[in-house]
């Protein structure tokens, strides 16, 4: 769906490349997470992409086309919701929504889509009395108006409690199995592990990996097991390597001579992973 090469990027007063060199391509059907922490170039990622910043350098490909060569018609095929709901406040919900749809051919069911996302019954009050909670759904809305074959999503779980970011997750994955295509960015990484097909960790500017959330895992995890055990009144924890415990004299010795409070493996999550790729905790 998307190929994208070399490409480098520079705000105009800025001294130092935002963007340095990446290179990565999106499959159709998937959904390609982007991660990183704060301010290392996601959403300017994501704009290039969209075609809202157009200087800059390196190929990007959209269906093996330069995307530079796409006029309008590229926004008729791509829904994007960025992380700031822009809606008209004194406007109500389907105002708003009616306003977009005249900018597409295809359209989506509207109605649908708010019963969907829990805002049917809001649809005809102003925005100005929204939630930050109802306006991020109704941004996620609009992203899908125009029936799009890809979606650019930045943080949309962001400030939903946790039905509502179930509800969006849920529409997510039945966009992709639809044969949709996501670009993602979020520094949920429970969400990554539920949607992410392929992520890519990006790192002051550049790409640090990309792989599946499972390789990833496979590559930097260590594969532990932890024991708890009590001994003279005292409570021990001791972990052992999950692949050789079984022959480990000292696991051996716990297992038949002390008593054991809990066994358990464990894994390394996408968590640690994000802090040993970037240097940076999660919520940073
Ligand atoms: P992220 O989405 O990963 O948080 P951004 O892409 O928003 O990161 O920002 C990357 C870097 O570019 C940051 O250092 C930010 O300060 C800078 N930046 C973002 N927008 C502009 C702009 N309009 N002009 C100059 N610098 C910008």
């Amino acid at each position: 769906m998307f190929q994208v090469k070399d490409l480098s990027f520079n705000y105009p007063k800025n001294k130092e490349d935002t963007l340095r060199n990446l290179s990565f391509s999106i499959q159709d059907g998937e959904i390609f997470g982007l991660l990183g922490p704060s301010g290392v170039g996601k959403s300017t990622t994501q704009k290039v992409m969209t075609k809202l910043l157009p200087k800059f350098r390196g190929e990007i490909l959209f269906r093996n086309q330069d995307l530079r060569a796409y006029g309008r018609e590229f926004y008729q095929e791509i829904g994007v919701g960025f992380e700031m709901p822009v809606h008209f406040s004194k406007l109500t919900a389907l105002e708003n929504l009616a306003f977009f749809k005249k900018l597409y051919r295809k359209n989506a069911d509207t109605d649908y889509l708010l019963e969907r996302v829990g805002l049917i019954k809001d649809k005809n009050k102003k925005v100005a009395e929204f939630s930050k909670g109802m306006k991020v759904r109704l941004n996620f809305v609009r992203a899908l108006l125009n029936n799009p074959q890809v979606l650019f999503l930045d943080e949309p779980t962001m400030g939903l409690d946790p039905k509502n970011s179930r509800i969006i997750k849920d529409i997510i994955k039945e966009f992709r199995e639809k044969g949709g295509t996501v670009l993602l960015t979020t520094h949920l990484m429970n969400d990554v592990e539920e949607l992410c097909d392929r992520v890519a960790f990006l790192a002051n500017g550049a790409i640090a990996e990309i792989d599946t959330p499972k390789n990833l895992k496979l590559k930097y995890g260590a594969r532990t097991l932890e024991v708890e055990y009590a001994e003279n009144d005292e409570m021990l924890t001791t972990s052992f390597d999950l692949d050789t415990f079984g022959k480990d004299p000292e696991f051996l010795d716990i297992v038949q001579n002390k008593t054991v409070i809990t066994i358990h493996s464990s894994e390394t999550s996408l968590d640690d992973i994000f802090i040993k790729i970037t240097g940076v905790e999660t919520d940073e």
